[in-house]
């Protein structure tokens, strides 16, 4: 029987939602509560074609969530909150407890919480949704989707850092990786492609944020986001790996404090550091138009994603089934792909199919595709990534199995 089912994205001061009915997975609405804590807040909500913006003073993610609730009845988008059947929400960080979606009762609340050291700036608003969901709607099963878990297959030596043992042992310090709801996608989306379950990738996913992820046999083998999103890549306000010592340094040299220091790091590094600008079509714009920072950014942007591939490449011993762009970067910029592709072509044997690279964009009516040649080793793909259907899937898929296992209803002890 069909039911429906809410899709909650917490950020630190923002609140995606999105109500499906499920098992068709029709969307039904969704909507963005953006600013939250700030004076002047605001929500979009999207349904059929039509768009609604709203300005109101949102003060935390409880009220937040109160505020989508009022909108879902008052425009009938549901009669009343009893028939929603599951909540997903999307959850930073897993840790090593979670390799997989998980239905959250006490237990798994506690976990979550107790990993907020490890996202401190997205986990008290993912808490703060799931604990209202449980106040307001108890008996509905709640699932966290981790952006970790896919990860948690790298091998030991992949995902530890060099560092006193102690750091790993006492302080949980290693290699996590994130995105993983988007590299899983990608995955599952390959396995139908090729029509195997092993498949050997090498995925990028490059958006605002960005990642790559090298999948042996159908499982994270390894990656490059670390103990938190900030290292690896050249993002767009992140810097992507440097010497740490740079921290020590430009804390005495600039007399900033370790957290001030961190800030920069993650939110005025990366392209914005080097061009001014974080949106890549901006920088692209720039670049076009001559100017250097934007030029120099964009190098360093590519460089840093050839690095990773060829890294890769040699990790999966050359086996490599395809190498698949995907978010905003990946699925739309045109010129970049062909860069990389150019980049790596003698050494791993692969060419471009400049107007398959041409045609495929999700502003284009191909939104994805093969846009290497038949005479390249391993294949390139663009494809677009779906972390809502993920997480709508695991939500329906584990309330179901509760169903129809007959549990008690109730995930956490009533106080
Ligand atoms: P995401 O974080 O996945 O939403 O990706 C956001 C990034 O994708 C931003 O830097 C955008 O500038 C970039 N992007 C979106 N559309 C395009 C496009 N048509 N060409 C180049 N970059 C794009």
């Amino acid at each position: 029987m069909s039911g429906k089912f809410l899709v909650i994205n917490a950020g630190s001061s923002s609140l995606k939602f999105a109500l499906y009915v499920m098992p068709e997975g029709t969307l039904i609405v969704n909507g963005y509560i953006e600013k939250i804590g700030n004076l002047d807040s605001f929500y979009t909500l999207k349904w059929n074609e039509k768009k609604e913006e709203k300005r109101k003073q949102i003060e935390n993610h409880t009220e937040a969530l109160q505020t989508m609730f009022k909108e879902l009845l008052e425009k009938q988008f549901i009669k009343d909150i009893s028939e929603i059947q599951g909540i997903g929400h999307r959850v930073l960080h897993g840790g090593e407890f979670y390799s997989n979606s998980v239905i959250i009762d006490d237990k798994v609340l506690q976990n979550i919480k107790s990993l907020t050291k490890l996202g401190p700036l997205h986990h008290p608003g993912e808490i703060a949704g799931i604990e209202s969901m449980k106040k307001l709607m108890p008996d509905v099963p709640q699932v966290a989707v981790f952006d970790t878990a896919f990860h948690q297959t790298m091998p030991q030596e992949n995902f530890m850092y060099a560092v006193p043992i102690e750091w790993y042992r006492d302080n949980s310090v290693r290699k996590y990786g994130f995105h993983g709801t988007s590299h899983k996608y990608i995955t599952e989306s390959m396995q139908e492609h090729f029509k195997k379950k092993d498949v050997n990738l090498i995925i990028c996913h490059i958006g605002s944020g960005a990642s790559i992820c090298a999948v042996k046999d159908g499982k994270c083998h390894n990656t490059t986001m670390g103990l938190t999103p900030l290292d690896g890549l050249v993002m767009g306000t992140r810097c992507g790996t440097i010497d740490s010592s740079v921290i020590e340094y430009i804390c005495k040299e600039r007399n900033l404090s370790v957290e001030e220091v961190n800030h920069i790091l993650n939110k005025n590094s990366g392209l914005l550091g080097i061009a001014g600008k974080n949106d890549f079509r901006d920088i692209e714009e720039l670049a076009n138009n001559g100017d250097e920072m934007a030029q120099l950014a964009i190098k360093m942007l590519r460089k840093s994603i050839v690095n990773f591939i060829a890294q890769y490449f040699v990790e999966l011993n050359g086996e490599l089934d395809a190498i698949v762009f995907t978010a905003g970067i990946g699925e739309n910029a045109i010129t970049l792909r062909a860069d990389i592709i150019n980049s790596i072509s003698n050494a791993l044997g692969v060419e471009l199919d400049s107007n398959a690279n041409n045609s495929v964009a999700s502003f284009k009516d191909k939104k994805s595709g093969v846009i290497s040649t038949i005479h390249s080793k391993f294949q390139v793909i663009v494809m677009p990534t779906n972390e809502e259907y993920m997480i709508l899937k695991d939500t329906f898929e584990l309330s179901q199995q509760l169903k129809e296992k007959d549990i008690p209803k109730s995930y956490f002890i009533k106080k």
